[in-house]
């Protein structure tokens, strides 16, 4: 039967070696936009909602059609321009060239806030994209599962023996990224507990194998995870209340995590966060009916909630901010000490950017699992020394159903992600393989991002707020070739509070998508390198000089104060 492309329910990615469009460029843009609406995969595919608060894949249902049919008569030698998640026009470029170009969500400085951006929104003129729904390389919440799992880690390493053997993490949140929070920490032996106030979201994590067991009860999930953490079980558990509800309960009997951390979306409040008074359909009521009111209400729970962080970390948790923005909306009402809690990226992650590792993954094309097996054993076989990458695979192979296309994370450094994606090409091209691959990354990653609360928080020369980097990181990129290339405003922390780009490229086997791999993922994570060694970090200056012969730093000499004339 001829597939009908512009459904919008029951969206799933065409599978396998024939392609629709005129390259594979175009082909693997519009398998990983519709895999991104695979109900599978994002959250709320009705809406055209991925996950991250309102992260969408397309503006609305016409641009999705729209996208679509270009993508399918899209040249090989054209470029299609999408604004805020609607195509707006196709150019003639050159067969190297991207064959999408991308921005969502960006606003001239002055106009960068909320409530600018919902208003604009309302008329149709943008779409929020957040990192990789509005880039078409989201992949459930596999894709932030290694993230997590490294900074839960190097927590348990910093703080404990190196596991969470016999501890507990307490959280709360669990859509489309904080979903990761309770298998990461059941991988690390640990005990967690995470409080969610959609039952829908707990069902669709039990259901994928990111949680074991769910409560209604506060006092029965408290009482079985203390249990499982008394008798040092590795167990995840979910809890269908507020996030303050669980916290109060655990204050008021005086019942200190081990680890303590949120992920609800608090970077939106409007959409992200539900205030504590509100069920989710009242939520959804009072957010149509009187916004203002609703982010009162909201900003005033999130308040509470950084309180209640707060006295649990003097309690004793050990406690950290974990990418939402949540420290800052509490700031901004008045909770002064909000950022005595640490952000997870100084405190755990930046040696990994410094290194150029970060969050690369991959999806096989073909739609085959087995696939996915083979690629693991050719990533243990390249990267053996390597021991990040061999314990990661071990565990991802044990823990992870696959949501959709079939798809790998793995955070491969400077000069190993070109090398993988390069060989895989080759196995593409050789038919080891059955279809192309498609190769991507998270926005949030070592030198493709300018976000003061999260990724570049606490930059060793004050570089936090500078955003020609992630700039030059897309201008990069796409003279590089990748196949699709995007800039965005706003993914992790919210609106005024993230500038961040991203790169895609399909291995097809061609001498073409070779070139591109190998500049590209070389390239990208370099730049990386060069920001980090910039600001003065020495193991990205080590980093550098282990690669020179692929990429040079013009030494200035340390950031200094120039003067004005
Ligand atoms: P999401 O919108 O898919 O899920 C948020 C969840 O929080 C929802 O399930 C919602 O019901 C729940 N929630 C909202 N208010 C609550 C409350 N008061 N109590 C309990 N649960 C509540 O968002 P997501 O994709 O899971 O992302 C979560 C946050 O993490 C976002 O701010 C996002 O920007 C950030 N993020 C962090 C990373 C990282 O690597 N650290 C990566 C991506 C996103």
């Amino acid at each position: 039967m001829e597939r009908d492309f512009f459904q919008h329910v029951g969206i799933q990615a065409p599978v396998g070696p024939t392609r629709h469009c005129k390259g594979w460029g175009q082909e693997a843009a519009l398998r990983m936009l519709m895999n991104n609406l695979d109900a599978r995969v994002g959250e709320n595919p009705q809406e055209r909602i991925v996950y991250g608060g309102r992260g969408r894949a397309a503006r609305s249902w016409p641009a999705y059609d729209k996208i679509v049919e270009s993508l399918l008569t899209l040249e090989n030698d054209e470029t299609l321009l999408i604004q805020s998640g609607k195509p707006v026009g196709i150019f003639k470029t050159q067969p190297q060239a991207p064959r999408v170009l991308i921005a969502n969500a960006n606003l001239v400085g002055k106009w960068a806030t909320l409530e600018e951006f919902d208003r604009l929104e309302k008329q149709g003129l943008t779409m929020f994209g957040q990192m990789t729904a509005g880039s078409w390389i989201y992949i459930g919440s596999q894709g932030v599962i290694q993230g997590t799992f490294e900074t839960l880690a190097a927590l348990a390493r910093k703080h404990f023996d190196g596991t969470l053997k016999g501890r507990l993490y307490v959280s709360a949140g669990l859509g489309g990224m904080g979903g990761a929070q309770p298998l990461a920490a059941k991988m690390l032996d640990g005990v967690a507990l995470i409080a969610e106030v959609d039952a829908k979201r707990i069902q669709k994590r039990l259901d994928t194998g990111y949680l074991d067991v769910a409560y209604d009860s506060i006092e029965a999930a408290v009482s079985r995870a203390l249990a499982a953490k008394q008798a040092a079980e590795s167990l995840s558990i979910g809890v269908h209340c507020h996030a303050n509800a669980l916290l109060h309960y655990l204050i008021t009997n005086q019942i200190i995590p081990d680890v303590l951390s949120d992920q609800t979306a608090a970077h939106d409040p409007l959409i992200g966060y539900i205030p504590d008074e509100l069920d989710v359909s009242e939520a959804l009521s009072l957010r149509h009916a009187d916004p203002v009111d609703y982010l009162q209400r909201a900003r005033r729970s999130i308040a509470h909630h950084v309180q209640n962080l707060l006295q649990l970390q003097k309690a004793g948790a050990h406690t950290f901010d974990y990418g939402n923005n949540i420290r800052r909306e509490a700031f901004d009402q008045g909770v002064t000490d909000a950022f005595d809690i640490p952000g997870y990226v100084p405190a755990y992650i930046r040696d990994l950017f410094n290194q150029g590792k970060g969050p690369f993954r991959w999806a096989v094309l073909s739609g085959k699992p087995e696939e996915i097996y083979q690629l693991d054993a050719l990533a243990l076989e390249m990267f053996g020394d390597n021991p990040l990458l061999t314990r990661w695979f071990t565990l991802a192979q044990k823990y992870i159903h696959f949501q959709g296309l079939p798809a790998r994370i793995a955070y491969m450094g400077l000069g190993e992600r070109d090398a993988f994606a390069t060989k895989v090409n080759e196995w593409v091209a050789q038919g080891v393989l059955s279809a192309p691959v498609v190769f991507g990354r998270d926005h949030h990653d070592t030198g493709s991002v300018a976000s003061p609360y999260r990724e570049t928080e606490a930059m060793r020369d004050g570089s936090d707020a500078i955003a020609d980097w992630p700039i030059l990181n897309a201008l990069l990129n796409t003279a590089s070739g990748a196949h699709w290339v995007s800039f965005h405003h706003g993914g992790g922390t919210g609106i005024g509070y993230a500038l961040h780009a991203g790169a895609v490229v399909v291995a097809d086997g061609s001498e073409d998508s070779a070139g591109r791999l190998s500049r590209v993922f070389f390239n990208d994570p370099g730049i990386g390198v060069i920001r980090h060694a910039d600001a003065g970090y020495d193991l990205a200056t080590q980093t550098m000089k282990a690669h020179e012969d692929r990429m040079r730093a013009p030494f200035v000499g340390p950031n200094t104060n120039i003067p004005m004339i």
